[in-house]
This record gives structure tokens, C-alpha cells and sequence, in this order.
């Protein structure tokens, strides 16, 4: 995968029709509005599933920009990195070519809760997301700013229930017609820019925010439920005007982990890789925050910001007489800017330098671009199902952080799902759900239509209950097949990998249970290595595996001619061996959550007239969010075990 050559971007945009005049149809099956992390998986998704999809993007070089940190991955968001790549998505890859700085975040804790993470090139990042979409068979890529959603009344055989139709682009008089619209539009819904005491309107810096047409298709003809959010971006620092040597050096791993189950190794060799760096604030940046709250607009509203990173002025006046963590982190490998993660801020930009000068070896630091802020229009996750179609729209998919989440991985996992939902209902196949017990993925979708959200939602290890059993390392064998089979977002090529990766890994296992000796026999053939005394009176290479000091190349050597081909996997089947018992104690707990999952709920269901024993309140929840299954009743907030015992009778008798 790595060794393909990359068309340069330029080329790129010679080939994608600039205006909407050059479209070779008006009638797409789908249309996915955003070229950002959620709409550049969405339109990838699609077209793999089969649908003539259509990317309409306000402009398209800046397709696979990160807007803020130029990293992917880390702890939660490294799982779903992995799983985007099981089902076939981009990020992966993409973070594997641009990758200039890898790390595995969490080490010293569990193989499960590592987080995969990756300092990125910018450049290198976008030519790679802008290259994978040109080659898309069935995607066209159109720029253009989309002003107004089509949708239909409700249909009367259907109350409350409208579609879409296609969309109509600004400055443009016809339309362009499709069975199913995913909308990501991310920052820019009603999205407004904030620096010092100043605001404009804006989605990004340097980009108008989405048309005001479109903001009211959704709040005055849909009547989705808005909300507002907000977050921030550090300034960008000149990389020559810090004394590094004032900070203290983060080498990178020796050995980079790939993302993508496709690749054995990275882009980015070994030596190559780029160092960061760890600096401190001092109290003189406490006092720059406190003497200029009242030049700083964004930090004196209420709109629910990033809790998990937040700005410096929330982490100074959250945490007073704290020294704050400041990584300086390089944006690329020819880049002479330095982005210090930690420094979001939105004061004036006179006040960011003053601020910036206090921190060690940032003395004489020059701002490149200063920090700002930004507020948008997010719609209440709860109006969707857990195919990310808006309950009460026929065709109409939402993903990204138009639905309240925050960050890359969270939006292009979003984007995947919807993408792969809007082409199957394009294609009038019925929708795929992820269960939270199978995927990252399933439960950031679960939690975001059953919960909804109160503030800028991310993906942390512990929203997972079976994280033992969803590891980084087993995504493919989770997801790959799933995606093939089921959903038919995952191509031959990963399939035919993640078959070959299955059978091997089986036969392995099996090898390990058929090496069966008594404690004393293990304790010759591996000397050195404490194994204690059981109730069993036989081990199995797989109960030795389990042992901290054990490893599978030791019972290789010891048992060449039966575990020798498969040291390929040793590591995963070292995981494998160590998460066995994790994982048989929640067998019978997945089980059960499968067994609600898969008993639906019916839609049109008059929760608050139902007569069954519910009291107003759970009947009132229940009635706002409507739960697509029995399972998301039992998670949301407010429903007593009684209700859903009460609930599953009725569904039982009734269903
Ligand atoms: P975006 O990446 O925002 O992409 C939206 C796309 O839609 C853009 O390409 C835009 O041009 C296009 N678009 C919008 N409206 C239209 C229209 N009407 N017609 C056509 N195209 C349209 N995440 C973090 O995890 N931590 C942070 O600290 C953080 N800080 C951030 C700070 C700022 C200033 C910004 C802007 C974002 C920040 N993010 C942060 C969020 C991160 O960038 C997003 O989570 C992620 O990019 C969301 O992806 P998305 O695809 O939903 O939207």
C-alpha cells in the first residue's frame, strides 16, 4: 500500500470538476456534503458500497485539512483509528503515510487500553486523503458550497416523516437530485470565528461558514432540536524562535506501529521520525489569562466547550497555581512551524504573544498564526437512528461534528457508518447497525442517539464496557468480515487478509490448546519461568502463554514444528492468550446485551399512552428519544430496571 505513488495534489484538482456546470449527472445516488474527516469517509464508504456518490465541498484543496492538531490517534481514539481501517475507511492508511512521529500512548497499562497515536505532516495527510479519493471508482468531487437541502412534505401515508431529494449549490439555479444526502459539515453550521473582542462569521480561519439556507432547512422545515458548541486552536509557533533546548525532548518509538492492518511497516522510516517536545506554563501565563479575560470574548460565554481540551484560560482558571503540560509538536517535515498542543487560546493576538513569551524556552517566540475560537450549530444526536439517518427524514444521514462530537477519529467513523447506511438506502437495501459490544465505533454511535450530548463528545477506553474484548489489535477480525459481508463497505483485498488472518490465528490457538503437559513438564521445557501449581493436573500452551514472562517465541523455540509458522502473530496471540479469561467472564454479559439489541422497538410506539406500568417520566423520555431497540432503552439516562422489564413484556406479548 505504502509504495503506491501519490499523484501530486495538483494533478488532483485538474481532474475533479470545479463547478457544478461540469458534473456529468444531476442525479447521484448519494451526495455527501463536506469534504472534512467525516465527509471524506462518508463519500469513500459509499461509493465502495456501490452507490454513483457525489462530494460537494466549499473548496476542494483543502480536503483532508486538519483544522487544528496535526496528530491522529491516541488512547480511544487509536481503537477507532483501527477500526475505520478494519472497515476499509482512509485515516489509517493515511496516518500510516503521513505519520512523522509514532507513538502507543497508555504502554504501561493493558494491551487493550493502548491508544495507537501519530504525529502528522499536514501535507503529506491531505495529498494522501485528496489521492485515495481521486482514484474512488463511482466518486465525483465537485466544489462547491451547498445552499439548500431538498426535502419532500411529509408523506401523509407516513406523518412526520419527510425526504431528501438532492440539494441546490449557492449561485446556482437547478438542483442535483439523489436518493440520500449525508451532511458533515463540522464547525461551519452558523459557525462564528472569535479573537480578543472581535467575532466574524466563519466555520474555519479563512473559510465562510455554511449558507444560512441550509441552517434553516434544518431548523424551520425539518424542525430538528439545535444546539450550540464550541472549541479553539492554539497560535502557531516559527519553530526557530524557541530554544528547544530549554525543553525537554519526546523521542518517538524505535519502531513505528502502522495504523492499517494492510501495512507492516510506515511511510515514515524509523530514523526518520521527528521528535516532540514537553515545556511548561508558569504563573506569569496565569496572570497574562487573568489581566485579559475582559478582551477575550469566546471565554466569557456559556456555550459548552471541549471538557477533555479545554483552552488554557479554562485550564488556568479551572486548576489556579497549576503547572499546565505544553507539548511543542512539528506540523510536518518540511515545516518551520511548531503547534503547541495545550495553548488553545482566543485572546487578542497581541495578548497570545505576551502569554506565549512567559512559558520556558518560548522567551523570544514568534506567533506564525494566533489561536482562535470558534462556535457552531450542532443537531441533537437523539433525532437520529443508529444509522445515523435523522428519524424523521427519509434519506438524510448526519455525521461528524454536526452532531456534537469533537476531533478526526470521531467524525471519520461517523462518516464511514452513515456513508455505508446512505448508499444502502439508496440502494434500498436495509440499514447495519454496530453494537457497542462488538465496536468503538457502536458505541460512540450508541451513545450519541441514545444519550445525546451535553458538551463536545469524545471517545475515551472507559464509555467501552467489553474493552478487554475490543482491542486495538483485533479490529480486522471484528469488523473486516462484518463489513464485507454485511455491510459491504470492505473490499476483496481486505477481506481475502482478514479471512487469511482469521484461519491463522485459529489454527495457531488450536496448536497452543493441543500442547497439553504437566506443570512439572512445562517447568523443564521452559526453565526459568515460575509456572505455580494447579488444580488441573494438565497445561495447555495457551495457559502458559497467560504467564507475564512467557512469550509465544519462547514456546516456538521449545515447539517449532508447531507453533514455528504462525511467529508472524505473536504478538496478537500473546494478547490473544493473555485477555482469554477477561474475555469468557463477558460472553455471557454480550450476550445478553445482543440478545436486547436485536429486539426492536417499533417506531411508531405511543409511549405515553402504552398500557403497561410506566411512570410519567420514563414515558416521557422514552417518547423524546424513541430507542430503536430494548438495549438503548436500557441506556438511557432516567429508565428504571422496572420500566424495562415492563417494556420487554409488552414488546414480547405485543411484538
Ligand atoms: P470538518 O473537518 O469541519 O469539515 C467540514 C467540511 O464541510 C469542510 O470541508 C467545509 O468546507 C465543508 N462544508 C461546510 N459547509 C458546507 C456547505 N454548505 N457546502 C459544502 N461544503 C461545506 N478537535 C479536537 O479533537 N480537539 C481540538 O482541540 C479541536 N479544536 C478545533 C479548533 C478549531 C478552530 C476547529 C475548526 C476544529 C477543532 N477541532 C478539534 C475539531 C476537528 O477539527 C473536528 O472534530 C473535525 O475536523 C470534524 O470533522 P468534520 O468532518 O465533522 O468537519
Amino acid at each position: 500500500m505504502l509504495t503506491k505513488k501519490l499523484p501530486p495534489v495538483h494533478s488532483f484538482l485538474l481532474l475533479v470538476s470545479r463547478h457544478v456546470g461540469h458534473l456529468a449527472r444531476q442525479q447521484y445516488d448519494v451526495i455527501v456534503v463536506g469534504g472534512g474527516h467525516a465527509g471524506t469517509e462518508a463519500a469513500a464508504a459509499a461509493a465502495r458500497v456501490g452507490a454513483e456518490t457525489l462530494l460537494v465541498t466549499q473548496k476542494i484543496h483543502t480536503i483532508g485539512v486538519l483544522s487544528c492538531n496535526p496528530s491522529l490517534g491516541g488512547v480511544g481514539k487509536g481503537q477507532l483509528v483501527k477500526e475505520i481501517d478494519a472497515l476499509d475507511g482512509l485515516c489509517g492508511r493515511a496516518g500510516d503515510y503521513a505519520g512523522i512521529h509514532f507513538s502507543i500512548l497508555n504502554r504501561r497499562k493493558g494491551p487493550a487500553v493502548w491508544g495507537p497515536r501519530a504525529q502528522l505532516d499536514r501535507q503529506r495527510y491531505r495529498e494522501f486523503i485528496q489521492s485515495e479519493l481521486l482514484s474512488t471508482p463511482r466518486l465525483t468531487v465537485s466544489e462547491g458550497s451547498v445552499e439548500e437541502l431538498l426535502v419532500t412534505e411529509p408523506n401523509p401515508e407516513e406523518p412526520g416523516k419527510h425526504r431528501v431529494t438532492g440539494i441546490r449549490l449557492a449561485n446556482c439555479d437547478h438542483s442535483i437530485s439523489a436518493s440520500s444526502v449525508v451532511l458533515t459539515t463540522g464547525t461551519f453550521l452558523s459557525g462564528s470565528l472569535f479573537m480578543g473582542q472581535t467575532s466574524s462569521p466563519g466555520g474555519r480561519i479563512g473559510d465562510a461558514p455554511s449558507s444560512a439556507g441550509l441552517s434553516h432547512t434544518l431548523r424551520e422545515r425539518l424542525r430538528l432540536k439545535i444546539g450550540r458548541l464550541r472549541t479553539g486552536t492554539p497560535p502557531r509557533i516559527v519553530k526557530d524562535s524557541v530554544d528547544l533546548s530549554l525543553t525537554q525532548l519526546h523521542p518517538p518509538d524505535s519502531h513505528p506501529t502502522p495504523f492499517s492492518f494492510l501495512n507492516t511497516r510506515t511511510y515514515c522510516k524509523p530514523e526518520e521520525q521527528l521528535p516532540c517536545y514537553l515545556t511548561y506554563t508558569t504563573p506569569g501565563v496565569e496572570r497574562v489569562v487573568r489581566e485579559s479575560l475582559h478582551l477575550n470574548c469566546h471565554i466569557q460565554q456559556d456555550t459548552k466547550g471541549p471538557r477533555y481540551c479545554p483552552s488554557i484560560e479554562s485550564r488556568v482558571l479551572r486548576f489556579p497555581g497549576r503547572k499546565h503540560q505544553v507539548w511543542l509538536e512539528p506540523e510536518g517535515v518540511t515545516s518551520d512551524l511548531l503547534y503547541p498542543q495545550g495553548l488553545s487560546m482566543t485572546m487578542p493576538p497581541d495578548t497570545q504573544l505576551r502569554l506565549i513569551r512567559e512559558i520556558p524556552g518560548m522567551h523570544k517566540a514568534e506567533i506564525h498564526t494566533p489561536g482562535y475560537g470558534v462556535q457552531y450549530d450542532f443537531v441533537c444526536p437523539t433525532q437520529l437512528s443508529p444509522a445515523l439517518q435523522v428519524k424523521s427524514t427519509q434519506g438524510l444521514f448526519l455525521a461528524g461534528q454536526i452532531n456534537g462530537t469533537t476531533g478526526y477519529e470521531e467524525a471519520a467513523a461517523q462518516g464511514l457508518w452513515a456513508g455505508t447506511n446512505a448508499a444502502r438506502w439508496a440502494l434500498s437495501v436495509p440499514p447495519v447497525a454496530l453494537s457497542r459490544t462488538e465496536s468503538y465505533i457502536g458505541v460512540l454511535i450508541d451513545d450519541l442517539v441514545s444519550r445525546g450530548v451535553t458538551e463536545p463528545y469524545r471517545m475515551f477506553t472507559s464509555r467501552a464496557e467489553f474493552r478487554t474484548s475490543l482491542r486495538p489489535d483485533n479490529a480486522d477480525l471484528r469488523l473486516s468480515l462484518k463489513g464485507w459481508k454485511e455491510a459491504g463497505c470492505v473490499s476483496s483485498l481486505r477481506y481475502q487478509e482478514a479471512l487469511r488472518v482469521k484461519n491463522s490465528l485459529q489454527d495457531a490457538l488450536a496448536s497452543l490448546r493441543a500442547l497439553g503437559m504437566s506443570t512439572t513438564n512445562w517447568r523443564k521445557k521452559l526453565p526459568g519461568i515460575h509456572i505455580s501449581e494447579t488444580k488441573s493436573s494438565i497445561l495447555t500452551g495457551m495457559d502458559v502463554l497467560q504467564y507475564k514472562d512467557v512469550t509465544f517465541e519462547m514456546l516456538a523455540n521449545v515447539f517449532p514444528e508447531h507453533l514455528s509458522s504462525y511467529m508472524e502473530f505473536s504478538q496478537r496471540l500473546k494478547i490473544e492468550a493473555v485477555y482469554k479469561p477477561h474475555c469468557d467472564a463477558n460472553k455471557k454479559e454480550i450476550e445478553r446485551i445482543q440478545r436486547e439489541e436485536n429486539m426492536s422497538l417499533p417506531q411508531d410506539i405511543d409511549y405515553l399512552s402504552l398500557p403497561v406500568s410506566l411512570s410519567q417520566e420514563v414515558r416521557e423520555i422514552l417518547d423524546r428519544v424513541r430507542p430503536s431497540t430494548l438495549g438503548a432503552a436500557t441506556r438511557l439516562e432516567g429508565i428504571t430496571p422496572a420500566a424495562i422489564v415492563n417494556l420487554l413484556n409488552y414488546v414480547n406479548f405485543n411484538g
